[in-house]
């Protein structure tokens, strides 16, 4: 039996894509200590995880907001060593871990790895190199002055927080938000993921992980005779977004269709007026579920809708808002798996247009089958595993005991 340290992000993108994984190595044997926020203890102890919680460094302001700008995203992630860092350190003192296993995106993965000396896995939940090719976007070199203010900004934390800690890796801005691992398990397919053969061979594309998340079934939807049903929802982190769900009641109102909104935690469904009677508005629903049966799935293209959608066939109607969403979109429209709308210039008219349009069009749906099929045939939980233990007796992890090795005193 080994210990694995399995770091991740606030987010529940990026923790339930890890259930199955975790799963399967506390099936094996495995001890995993698990950190993250303190919302998602249960899930993990649930399936025998060790559960240690961090204060939620996203919780502190909008993502919507930090995520406007590259760089004040990078500053967040940076910001949240000095509660990552204390606690991996007490951590270390208690168990002695013989890898890690960590978020490619959130947190402080690779730097952990280095301090404790043990090799580590990255989990990708989104696209490899979203984020970099997103800080090329020529929208940031508009601002330049604000992100002179950044740089400056990042340049101080880091010196102050490498020395703090004493990491010998240099904190490199490019790398903030790609923690690259020794074996980096990627939740998509390799079709799916653009320019693909340009990855090296520790990239290991495994698809989406959409293990059982112990939810109610979905309620029996209003009478839906033969009419085809449209879901929406912006997820669970942009999705602060009222003018845009009263566009979605506007454009569809007169369509001969079912929809279900889903509008997450932070907007009043009072203050949206009048729902048509073929639309049906909650805060959040067993998305897994209603994605067996949708016609469409109108998303911000977080990449785990966007997978969960493919993987059911579901054609896509994507308004990206931030992040890597914009990439997530293009390369949907790319495989013509769907179409992508500007948030900025979008009408009610244009998005009834392009509803119709995908509703008719066969062929977005076969294009959603198709990468779907990739996405199911790469192999999940069970394909992840193959990859860890073979990582693991590619370093010799649980298989000689080595002694004298005392972690960070
Ligand atoms: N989700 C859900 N029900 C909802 C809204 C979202 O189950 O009503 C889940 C969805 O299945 C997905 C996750 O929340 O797994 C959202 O992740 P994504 O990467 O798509 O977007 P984010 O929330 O990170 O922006």
């Amino acid at each position: 039996m080994s210990t694995v340290l399995f770091l991740n992000g606030p987010a529940s993108g990026h923790v339930y894509p890890t259930l199955g994984i975790v799963e399967e190595l506390i099936a094996e044997g495995e001890h995993v200590v698990y950190v993250s926020s303190e919302e998602y203890r249960e899930q993990l102890e649930r399936i025998g995880a060790t559960f240690v919680a961090y204060e939620n460094f996203l919780r502190r302001e909008d993502p919507f907001l930090s995520n406007q700008n590259y760089l004040s995203l990078v500053l967040t992630i940076l910001s949240s060593y000095d509660i990552l860092l204390p606690c991996i350190r007490d951590l270390a003192r208690q168990y002695r871990f013989d890898y890690v296993i960590h978020d490619s995106m959130y947190g402080c993965g690779t730097v952990a790895a280095d301090w404790l000396g043990i090799p580590n896995i990255a989990t990708c939940t989104s696209f490899i190199l979203a984020e970099r090719l997103l800080a090329d976007n020529s929208r940031e070199q508009t601002r330049l002055q604000e992100n002179l203010l950044l740089m400056k900004e990042f340049s101080r934390l880091s010196k102050r927080i490498w020395t703090a800690y004493s990491i010998d890796r240099k904190i490199e801005i490019n790398r903030i938000f790609f923690n690259e691992g020794q074996l980096n398990l990627v939740f998509t397919s390799e079709y799916f993921q653009p320019q693909s053969e340009t990855l090296a061979a520790h990239y290991r594309f495994v698809g989406p992980i959409l293990s059982e998340r112990h939810e109610r079934s979905l309620l029996p939807l209003k009478q839906r005779e033969k009419r085809q049903l449209i879901y929406i929802s912006m997820g669970t982190m942009f999705n602060n977004v009222h003018a845009f769900f009263r566009m979605c009641l506007e454009a569809l109102a007169s369509l001969d269709i079912l929809a279900v909104l889903s509008v997450g935690h932070r907007i009043d469904i009072k203050a949206l007026g009048s729902i048509p009677d073929n639309i049906t508005v909650i805060p959040f629903i067993p998305q897994l579920q209603i994605l067996r049966e949708a016609d469409l799935f109108i998303t911000h293209g977080g990449m785990n809708s966007v997978n969960e959608a493919l993987y059911n066939g579901v054609p896509l109607l994507v308004i990206p808002m931030a992040a890597d969403q914009p990439i997530v979109a293009d390369r949907v429209a790319a495989l013509g798996a769907g179409k992508q709308l500007n948030k900025e210039t979008l009408t009610a008219e244009e998005l009834r247009e392009a509803v119709t349009e995908l509703l008719r069009d066969e062929s977005y749906r076969i294009n959603s089958a198709r990468i779907g099929t990739t996405l199911r045939e790469a192999g999940g939980q069970k394909k992840a595993m193959e990859h860890i233990r073979e990582f693991k007796r590619a370093h010799g992890i649980g298989q000689h005991p080595v002694d004298g090795d005392e972690g960070i005193g």
